[in-house]
């Protein structure tokens, strides 16, 4: 589903993704988007941050709020100046966002690696993981440490899952990105470390396992 105001970018983007063969639905505003939503349902929302009603980050709020909608994939598009809108999208659930003006490509690599990210369960990557306290439990979306548990969005627990299952191992943003998206054209290294401030804010006292390896990315901390 495509939800912006600006008519000349809604066919755009609607006219690549059939071009794609994705069945496109769309809303030019907010309350006939969490309308249209709930009714049809669909795999993904490209979600225009800048609409008349409501504002994109009230919908998806709206959207990871309900739990019929909580695990739809969204995509934000923002003007480039809006970078704490971007952020705060993030941190509310969003999986990736595309600044304005876009290149069509882009969004269609975007839109393909989010859906496909949700049908690849590897073997190794859903077996349950217990170590140092930690559970991470791929079937189930859970993540608890010391018995705690702690609510992360799809993007993050990916993140957590790909450098949990390699302690010690430093991963650049690039690589995260490549193991969360599925080699699809890479997301802005930034997005990665919002979601990786976003992810740290929640794993509050735990958040220490998670390091910074300056210059290279990031590691989950191995036990000594
Ligand atoms: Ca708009």
């Amino acid at each position: 589903m495509i939800v912006e105001d600006e008519e000349e970018i809604l066919e755009l983007v609607r006219f690549h993704l059939e071009r794609e063969g994705y069945d496109v639905s769309c809303a030019e505003s907010g309350e006939r988007a969490l309308r249209l939503i709930r009714r049809e349902n669909p795999d993904l929302v490209v979600l225009d941050l800048m609409l008349p009603d409501l504002d994109g980050l009230t919908i998806c709020r709206r959207l990871k709020s309900d739990p019929q909608t909580a695990g739809l994939a969204i995509i934000m598009l923002t003007a480039r100046s809006d970078e704490a809108d971007m952020v705060a999208g993030l941190e509310l659930g969003a999986d990736d966002y595309v600044t304005k003006p876009f290149s069509p490509r882009v969004l269609i690599a975007r839109v393909r690696a989010v859906l496909r990210r949700d049908e690849r369960p590897v073997a190794s990557e859903a077996s349950v993981l217990r170590r140092s306290g930690w559970l991470l439990h791929p079937g189930r979306h859970e993540v608890a440490y010391e018995g705690n548990p702690i609510a992360v969005t799809p993007t993050e627990f990916r993140i957590l899952q790909t450098l949990m299952l390699r302690p010690g191992w430093v991963f650049s943003r690039d690589q995260i990105a490549d193991a969360i998206y599925d080699g699809e054209l890479a997301s802005e290294t930034r997005t990665i470390d919002v979601h990786i401030a976003s992810l740290r804010k929640k794993l509050g006292d735990a958040a220490h396992w998670i390091e910074t390896v300056r210059g290279i990315g990031y590691r989950f901390k191995e036990q000594v």
